[in-house]
């Protein structure tokens, strides 16, 4: 069993060891950015390949988002409420500020005619929360000092223990299944979210995690490139599988699964991956509070028309996934 290793990449030498990653592909290599439509059909996969990098989303892949963010949420407000008393706002008034925020962040960067400053969903939810209990009379030191260690100390606990409690049946054992079936591959994931593998008791089964929250938070990346559908997160994770894994690559040999055509699928397919669209009809995928990244608002409908242009193989389930590998690969 390979040992996890969790990444969380410094963009520069990242961005270095990508630009090798690309150097080292062939002239299908994809754009920086995803504005390239993949028109072409997916090709039928080969059983002739050695599976060398499997990379995964993690939220609605792996566990259900809306209970496990909801429950987080929902142990900020209740911590905060201990300590401050019941006038602490509720979550979706935390919500509504939140909204507030981002859009007067944006309204007075254009106003400087930049752009705003990075600032993650975690970040944000902070200031929400803050912003509004002091709204409802709480004294600002207050606020500041509960909510901010509320996040540490409530939210982020409460989506770990979640995520493990409610990690969809059957995908630990898929993902162990892999490791023994495709000796030497290397196993990443990667999230728009905060959430983590490791986090969620998978991080035996990963060798690399890149999130968007801590790309943006950590690293100074802006949101509309730290998160999918922005081709850099992938271009992360090739450099992370050339110089640590020793992918050689061939993108017929890394596939990507994930719930979501556009973020996953599509997304993949700018490097030509292989793709599996995790489509379980009863799961409802998160809808975030707001805030996506610009390309996801207006890709999404002619990607989702079009999907089989970047799906190569549909399975409801990740307990599904290692046999249909077993077709795709030796
Ligand atoms: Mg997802």
């Amino acid at each position: 069993m390979a040992t996890a290793r969790i990444a969380r990449v410094a963009p520069a030498r990242a961005d270095a060891r990508a630009r090798r990653a690309r150097g080292a592909r062939a002239s299908s290599t994809a754009p920086s950015t995803p504005a390239r439509a993949t028109r072409r059909r997916a090709e039928a996969p080969r059983r002739d390949e050695r599976l060398e990098v499997i990379t995964f989303d993690l939220d609605d892949t792996l566990w259900p988002t809306t209970p496990v963010v909801n429950a987080a949420n929902e142990a900020l407000i209740e911590w905060c409420s201990a300590r401050l008393g019941g006038r602490f706002p509720r979550t979706a008034r935390v919500h509504a500020t939140m909204k507030r925020i981002r859009e007067q962040r944006e309204c007075e960067a254009a106003a400087r005619g930049t752009t705003a400053e990075p600032m993650s969903y975690a970040a944000i939810r902070i200031a929400g929360a803050t912003r509004a209990a002091i709204e409802c009379g709480i004294p600002e030191s207050d606020a500041v000092a509960t909510v901010a260690r509320g996040y540490h100390l409530a939210w982020i606990p409460m989506r770990n223990a979640m995520a493990r409690e409610l990690v969809y049946p059957g995908a630990a054992e898929a993902l162990r299944a892999i490791r023994e079936r495709h000796p030497g591959v290397a196993v990443g994931s990667i999230t728009n979210g905060f959430g983590s593998a490791a986090g969620a008791g998978l991080g035996e089964f990963f060798d690399f995690e890149i999130s968007a929250e801590a790309l943006i938070d950590e690293h100074m990346v802006h949101g509309e490139m730290a998160r999918k559908p922005n081709a850099y997160p992938f271009q992360l994770a090739m450099g992370i599988a050339i110089a640590d894994h020793g992918y050689s690559g061939d993108a017929d040999s890394w596939t990507h699964v994930g719930d979501d055509v556009l973020n996953d699928c599509y997304c993949a397919k700018q490097f030509d991956f292989k793709t599996v669209h995790v489509c379980d009809p009863t799961t409802k995928p998160y809808e975030s509070g707001g805030g996506a990244p610009y390309a996801e608002k207006s890709l999404r409908g002619g990607v989702e028309a079009n999907s089989d242009a970047v799906v190569d193989g549909v399975i409801s389930h990740v307990r599904e996934l290692p046999e249909l590998l077993d077709r795709w690969y030796v």
